[in-house]
This record gives structure tokens, sequence and C-alpha cells, in this order.
């Protein structure tokens, strides 16, 4: 069967697996062996596991026990907030700050957080998506137990001021968490980001879904969630994801060894899309945020006069996959919480539509993916 052409402009949501990353699932699919069995084939799987933590801990040049797998960034996100406040023992600090455009992952805790104690409030960001210090600096006390702030969105992809909050944080005796998913392509390490406990994911830069790591810095108070096991030094029960964890493993070789490849192909490939959307649709757009740092791989734009569950579709329909970063309920598109948090009205939200690239992107499926675009833009308004 003949497959129509796609452009898939959606590696925010999830990225193609690399070759690299497949090579080592399937491999690690094929050996047998628990990692906490003392046999051979058990050594084995430990092995595999051990090459993937040194891999992490590299990348983020942290110690090798300082790294913890888990089934992904949603886990890595409560394990370290909730297990920050399971582990705080109800002392004077029952306030978690977390930024208002975080990831759903740290705000929908509020419930879990209150029903231990704690209370998990927002603090503004500014029209361009960044987190705005001044509110920060207002809100942090001795009654905060912690800060959760993104490295960089993932609906706007704006870098946040992360140092800046940990080293405020961490004056005032605060833990730091960083959601640090949609940033593994830049060549940060967790000392620059000021982070007690980092969360990522594999399936964002190329490695297999259902598998990521919460960094914990060594003596950072967190108890475990999921207990049942002595796994992970006691810190996550159950036997591990080895086919999972040894495909985030090669992921992250491959992106130290080829970052720099990966970076370009992301940034040539979002500015292709731009460029030719610009000269397709001159006035029917506009960038969402224009005075912040951008991650390379990201676009996202508010059109005018079409709605983006509209716009989605008829794309969908003509080949391009992207997104609005919003959830869809009941046939309606609600605007996204993000986009509201930086002060857009909801209409104007509504037109906002989020354009990704990742590691195998090129411009020319970006070129083609502009045209497509624009056909779809015009074939909404038409209807309209
Ligand atoms: N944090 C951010 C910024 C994300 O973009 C995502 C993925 O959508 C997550 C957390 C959750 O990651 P995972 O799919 O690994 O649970």
């Amino acid at each position: 069967m003949q497959w129509e052409r796609r452009a898939y402009l959606d590696h925010a949501a999830t990225s193609p697996l690399m070759p690299e990353a497949r090579r080592a699932v399937t491999a690690a699919l094929e050996s047998i062996g628990n990692p906490s069995s003392l046999h051979a084939d058990g050594r084995r799987a430990r092995d595999l596991l051990d090459e993937a933590r040194e891999a992490v801990a590299d990348r983020l040049r942290c110690a090798f026990a300082e790294v913890v797998f888990t089934s992904g960034a949603t886990e890595s996100a409560n394990h370290a907030l909730v297990g920050l406040a399971l582990g705080s023992q109800l002392g004077k600090r029952r306030t978690i700050l977390a930024s208002s455009i975080e990831h759903p992952c740290v705000l929908q805790l509020a419930p879990t957080l209150r029903a231990l104690g704690f209370r998990l409030e927002t603090v503004p960001v500014t029209r361009n998506g960044v987190a705005d210090l001044d509110a920060w600096s207002d809100r942090i006390n001795e009654g905060v137990l912690a800060v959760a702030i993104q490295h960089a969105n993932n609906e706007l992809g704006t870098f946040q001021p992360v140092r800046a909050i940990a080293d405020m944080a961490h004056s005032a005796g605060c833990a730091v968490f960083v959601d640090a998913v949609q940033t593994l392509y830049e060549p940060w390490t967790v000392d620059d980001l000021g982070a007690d406990l980092v969360a990522l994911s594999a399936h964002k830069i190329g490695g297999p879904p259902g598998v990521g790591a919460l960094y914990i810095r060594g003596g950072t108070r967190v108890n475990a969630l999921l207990r049942g096991g002595s796994q992970e030094r006691e810190r996550r029960g159950g036997t591990e994801n080895v086919a999972g964890i040894a495909g985030f493993g090669a992921a992250v070789r491959a992106l130290a060894s080829h970052g720099e490849r990966f970076r370009r192909a992301r940034r040539e490939a979002r500015d292709a899309f731009l460029r030719r959307l610009s000269e397709l649709l001159p006035s029917a757009w506009r960038p969402t945020v224009t005075a912040a740092e951008v991650l390379d791989g990201h676009a996202h734009v508010l059109f005018d006069g079409a709605y983006a569950e509209r716009l989605l579709i008829a794309m969908d329909l003509l080949g391009v996959s992207a997104s609005a970063g919003s959830a869809c309920s009941a046939g309606s598109l609600e605007p996204s919480p993000v986009l509201l948090a930086i002060g857009l009205d909801r209409e104007t939200a509504k037109g906002g539509v989020r354009f990704t690239f990742g590691w195998c992107s090129t411009a020319e499926e970006a070129l083609w993916a502009a045209e497509r675009s624009s056909e779809a833009y015009s074939r909404v308004v038409a209807r309209t």
C-alpha cells in the first residue's frame, strides 16, 4: 500500500526513535535476565542499566548514583514533589511554588499535595512566557519547601531563568525541581541549572516512550513513591524496564556525539518553515512570543481568523502533524492554559498552533509542510 506523504512537526510531543536507540532496545529485548538476579544473565541485564546510567550521568555531569530511572517525566515530577513533601515530615515549610506554565505533571499535583498537608501555588509569567523574577522574589520565603520551574516551556519553547530562581530558592533554604524534558538537546549540566532534582524523558529526544529519569542531588530528602523492591537503590521499587532504559541511554549517547548536528537540523527546519509561511501567508499569523529566548526546535504562532482545532484537522488531512498543546474535550478545543497564563484572551488563544522540529527534521520537509499548512489555512478561512 502506498502511504501519502506526511510531515511530522510535533517533536515536542514525541520524537521518532533514533536508529541507535532502536538497536539498543531490540538487543536488550532479545537478552533475558532480571537485573536483580545474581546469575550471569541477570548480571548482563544489570550491565545494560549501568551503561545507560553512566550515559545519563555523563550528560548531566552528575554522579552515577544520582540518576534514578523512571517510567518518564510525569513519574519523575510526581516522585520529586510528592517525595519531597513526604520526606519533609510536615515541618513548617508547607508551600511548593510552581511557575503558572508548568506541565500538568506538576500543576495537577495540587490535590495530592493538599491531601498531604501542602499547598501548590503558582507564580505568574510575563506576556512573553518567561518567569517573572520579581514575583518569585516576593513569594520565596521560609514557608516554601520547594520551587518547580521548567527549563523551557513545552508549548512556547521559552527558556526560563532557572538559575536565578534556583539561587533565590537556595538562599531561602528551598529545594529546586527543574523539568528539563524539552532541553536535553542543549548542553547544560545540573550545576549550571542549580537544580536539586531534574526530570527527563526519553521519548522527546529519540528514545523510546515510557522511560525517563529523575536526577536527585546527593543529600536531597526525597521519599520513594513506588515501594515493593530494592531496585534503584530503594528509590523506585519494581523490575526495571531494561530495554527502554538501554534505548534511553543510547539516545543520550547519540545526542552527546551528534548534538550540534541535531540542533542545527532543528533550527534550520524551524527557520525554513517560518520563512516559507511568511512568504505564503504574510499577514495571517504572528509569533506568539517575540521577546524571549526560544528553543531551536520550536515555533508557536497565532493564526488570525481560524481556530487551531479546525486548522489542525485541515493540516492533518493535507499530511502535516502539528499540535495546539491543549486538551480536546467533548468535541470543543479549550484554549491552552499556557496561552491564557501569558495573558491572551480566549479568542486569540484559540488560534495558537505549535510546530516543533527534532533530530531528524529537514528544511525540505519543513518547506513542504509550510505549503500544506498555508493551503490548510486558506481552506479553513474559506469555509468560515
Ligand atoms: N514535562 C514536559 C515539559 C513535557 O513536555 C512532557 C511531555 O509532554 C512531560 C513533562 C511528561 O513527560 P512524559 O511523557 O515522559 O511523562
